[in-house]
Formats: structure tokens, sequence, C-alpha cells
């Protein structure tokens, strides 16, 4: 956990790595013409043209459990396979599986081959587990991203210890270590941050912030454990080990939040059904990622209609909504110096929010799809619904 590499961090988002799961499904990404590998991903890996994206970048993506090596080419783990295809997956359920299969140290770096047994911790799950923690026992949303790094410092705790350890050691948090004093926790923080683009996560300023139930905290505590086992002592052996836990969409029961966040879903007006949509409410509907953005963007016009919703309805604060313009199962990107990405964000009155997802709804019917295959198609499609929209006033 304390070695993710700090200067590649979009790397580490969802939308990236769906990308470069299907890319790494269909070529042999260690031994595949560089130039080709940047037209077929479109991403530039900032690396001298004539080096190959596996030298600087395949780390990533094995600690994110998408490749493996054997026999000196670059497989595709079981878990790329279900990720690569659109619409199997949700963001959500890729990040819980990574917060199960991450350990420190891990099968991606060299380290792993120095580990003694019984030395292996689950730093994501011990992080994500405190944060839930302090939501279903105490009732605290916000939490400053040190804390939980002091937290893991402090405890010793591998990940899998239950709420009442996490309970006990939340009432000892003013003996934790400072650790800013042997200098600044930089990776350990990105990698705290990349959990972050689960739907009920999200970054402000140096804190995560939690916006869930406790009854929703409470069950996704319980539902989540280092994945265990035998470990394989070869790292790449290890890295196929771990991915084979990953499953499809249709085994993960959990991610059906129940409590608060559900019926909002329910009570809104979208065709929702598939959990693939549900994410994407979720994430439009999450209150606090509301307010940060009209926070920081108080515009009331609507970016599809142009309407100005403070004049046509006067009395009302932020009739807005907000819509998410990345495939409907992705969760919101992080950026590492800022947290959320709000650009991620637009928006909309009410009345086009719903015919956005009504012309989406259409569109992946026509195209036999469940989603968008990735951002850019999204934008494209998103794009296409704005420009359908009749401007003026047509019932006078
Ligand atoms: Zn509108
Ligand atoms: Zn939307």
């Amino acid at each position: 956990m304390w070695k993710w590499d700090q200067g590649r961090m979009q790397y580490f988002q969802y939308d990236i790595l769906r990308t470069m799961a299907s890319f790494i499904v269909e070529y042999d990404f260690k031994n595949t013409d560089p130039s080709f590998i940047r037209q077929a991903t479109k991403l530039d890996f900032s690396a001298p043209r004539t080096h190959s994206p596996w030298r600087n970048y395949s780390r990533i993506f094995k600690l994110c459990f998408l490749v493996y090596e054997s026999e000196g080419i670059a497989i595709p783990t079981d878990a790329a396979k279900i990720l690569s295809q659109s619409g199997m997956v949700t963001c959500d359920e890729f990040i819980h599986f990574l917060v199960e299969a991450t350990t420190d140290p891990s099968p991606a770096l060299s380290d792993w081959a120095k580990l003694e047994s019984g030395s292996i911790r689950s730093p994501l799950c011990f992080s994500l587990k405190y944060l839930l923690a302090k939501v279903a026992g105490l009732n605290e949303f916000i939490t400053p991203i040190n804390e939980i790094i002091s937290a893991y410092v402090y405890s010793g705790f591998n990940g899998d210890e239950e709420d009442t350890d996490f309970l006990d050691l939340l009432g000892k948090r003013s003996h934790f270590p400072d650790i800013t004093r042997h200098g600044d926790p930089r990776q350990a923080r990105e990698s705290i941050k990349f959990i972050s683009q689960i739907s009920y996560l999200y970054i402000s300023g140096s804190n995560i912030v939690a916006s869930l139930s406790q009854e929703d905290a409470h069950d996704i505590f319980h539902s989540i454990n280092p994945i265990s086992g035998p470990r394989c002592s070869n790292g790449n052996d290890e890295i196929q080990r771990l991915a084979s836990f990953f499953k499809d969409g249709t085994e993960h029961d959990f991610f059906e939040y129940k409590g608060t966040i559900l019926s909002n879903v329910l009570e809104s007006g979208f065709h929702e059904g598939s959990k693939v949509k549900k994410t994407h409410i979720i994430i439009e509907r999450n209150t606090k990622l509301r307010n940060l953005y009209f926070d920081k963007f108080p515009s009331p016009i609507c970016r599809s209609c142009q309407m100005d919703t403070s004049m046509k309805y006067p009395w009302v604060n932020r009739i807005l909504d907000l819509h998410h313009i990345l495939p409907l199962s992705s969760g919101t990107r992080v950026d590492s110096r800022t947290g959320t990405l709000l650009e991620d964000l637009t928006p909309v009155c009410p009345t086009c929010h719903r015919a956005i997802h009504r012309y989406y709804d259409d569109y992946l019917k026509k195209n036999k799809k469940n989603d968008f295959d990735n951002k850019d198609e999204a934008q494209e499609i998103f794009f296409q619904a704005k420009q359908s929209i009749v401007k003026g006033d047509c019932y006078a």
C-alpha cells in the first residue's frame, strides 16, 4: 500500500482500468509495439516514445490485479476478463474487490519475494473498515486521511478484525502517533484516495467523507474481509490466484445498499433496475457531493436547455440535478491533488435529466448494451442527447 506510484495516480482510475483490461485481454501488453498500445488505448503513458509502457506502467495494472507475467508474456487475469465486458460489474464492485485483495507487501512489488509468513496486512481493507466502523458505531462521517494512516501504524491490525476491535481502537484515537513526523506519508494517502472512487465516499480537502446510512455502513463492514487461503510464493502466481476471486455482478448482493440511499434511488423517476444504473444514481444523489459541487459552481443555468432555473422558479434554491457524465457503472474519478473530479458532473434541470436518461436507455437498448464502453462513448451520447433537445418555447 505504501508504495503506490504517486506520479501516475490517474492510471488508477476506474475508467482507465477498464480500458486497460480490454487491451490486456486482447493483446500481449508486454510485447506489443508501444505506438500501437498508445493508439489502441488512447493513453499517452508519459515515457519516451521508444519505451514500452509496460516498463513504467505494468506495476499499476499488476497492483490492480489485471495482468500477470508468465514466460515473458503478459497474461490477463480473470478479473481483467470480467472488467473488460461492458456493464458486467460496477465500479463499486471492482473497488471493493481491490480492497479485499490488496496486501502489504503486494505481490506486484519486489518485496513480496522477501516475505516472511504471518507478516501480511490488508491496508485498504483496514482503511475502509475503519471508516465504516466510525459511521456505524459513532455516527461520524468525516475522517482526516492522516488519521487512518496513524490508526494503521498504531493498531498493527491486519484488516480482518471485528467491529468491536475497531470501536476499541477508535476509543484510543488520542494515543495515535503523529505520522507526519516521519516524513510525508504521501503514498499511503494516494492509496486511500483511490478507494474514494466508491460511490458512498469522496474526498474533501485532506479528509475522506462517507455518505451512507449507519445500517449500510454496518452491513458493508460485515461483508468485507481480506481474501484468505494459502499464499503463493511467486508474485505472479499470487496475482493470478487473488484475481480469480473477483466475480461478476450477479454474486454481489451487499451492493444493494439498504437504508436511506436505496430508498432515495427508488424514489427517483428513472427506469433503474440494473446495478449499473443504481451506482450511477447513487453518485448523483450523494447529497454531500452535490453540496460540494454547487458550492464551487453556483450557477443556476441548466447545461442542457440553458434555462435559468432561478428566474423560472425564483422561490426554489437549487432545483438543478447533477448528472454524472462517465459510463453508468463508473465511480466518481479521483484527482490526486484536489480529490473528487467535479468535472465529471454537470448540472441539468430535472426534466432534461430524465430526458437524457431516456435517451441513454434508447441508445443502449438499440445497441444491445448494458453500459457505455468508455468515457468517450458516454460523453458522445451525452452530447448527442443535448443536441437533440429542441430549444425555445414550443408550447406557447
Ligand atoms: Zn434543462
Ligand atoms: Zn444522470
